[in-house]
């Protein structure tokens, strides 16, 4: 199973795919591990309560749970985390919120920009730490939540191709969410993770450097090293360059 954090986020991010939307899920800790933010994507649907986007291309998880936290301050002893690898929107609004650290779950080949984030002055006063994909269960269902919404509303769409091309072993997983009953979100959340235990028809995915997974770990652990500190990474493929073409609503979440 995930670690509570990252089941939390995954549980946010079937919310949203129960909802009809891109299935993200971002939480905020503190210093301590306690959650002090909590949200998930809400491009496509309605905004329940004041201070959060929705309905909007820019109303990610990651931004309407960043929008949670005061202005004043810095939060270097915070983490955001994150179930699918941020964009660059959401790397970007994480050094602007003053967090010290980013955790994703599951790797992004299309639109996920961890390893975009560009320093300026105010950024390298407060070091973004950015750590993922996790291997293991959690990384692939959050990589996988998102290519099973890609898979249902837009099989067509450059974001699919782009997961076939870098990451086929997901789509076994993927398949296999979107054949969950979605209709009660709190019960089937119990058979997404399920897919977890059951036999392994997938890989966990590919590392954010387009390595091989050797596989699954039991923990669930982030992959020891496998982060960025922001630098540019000028052998990184651009993720989002197919935004404006075909298909381009279904590449944002
Ligand atoms: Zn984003």
């Amino acid at each position: 199973m995930p670690d509570p954090i990252a089941a939390r986020c995954l549980r946010l991010a079937w919310q949203g795919w129960c909802a009809g939307t891109l299935p993200v899920g971002a939480v905020v800790t503190d210093a301590t591990g306690t959650v002090v933010a909590a949200e998930r994507g809400r491009m496509f649907g309605s905004a329940p309560g004041a201070g959060r986007l929705a309905g909007c291309a820019i109303a990610h998880a990651e931004i309407n749970a960043l929008a949670r936290l005061p202005t004043e301050g810095r939060r270097p002893d915070h983490t955001l985390h994150v179930s699918l690898e941020p964009c660059l929107m959401c790397v970007g609004a994480a050094g602007m919120t003053a967090l010290g650290r980013l955790r994703f779950l599951g790797a992004d080949p299309y639109a996920g920009a961890s390893r975009h984030f560009r320093r300026t002055p105010y950024l390298d006063e407060l070091p973004l730490r950015v750590d993922g994909p996790v291997r293991g269960t959690a990384g692939a269902l959050g990589s996988a939540l998102h290519l099973a919404y890609y898979l249902r509303t837009a099989p067509e769409a450059p974001a699919v191709a782009v997961h076939r091309r870098t990451m086929p072993e997901l789509f076994d997983l993927a398949r296999r969410i979107i054949e969950l009953d979605s209709r009660d979100p709190d019960a089937a959340t119990a058979g997404l993770f399920d897919l977890c235990t059951a036999p392994a028809r997938h890989r966990a995915g590919q590392t954010a450097t387009g390595e091989p997974d050797p596989g699954p770990r039991a923990t669930g652990e982030p992959e020891p090293g496998r982060q960025t500190t922001g630098e540019p990474d000028p052998g990184r493929r651009a993720t989002d360059g197919g935004r404006g073409s075909a298909g381009a609503e279904a590449g944002r979440r």
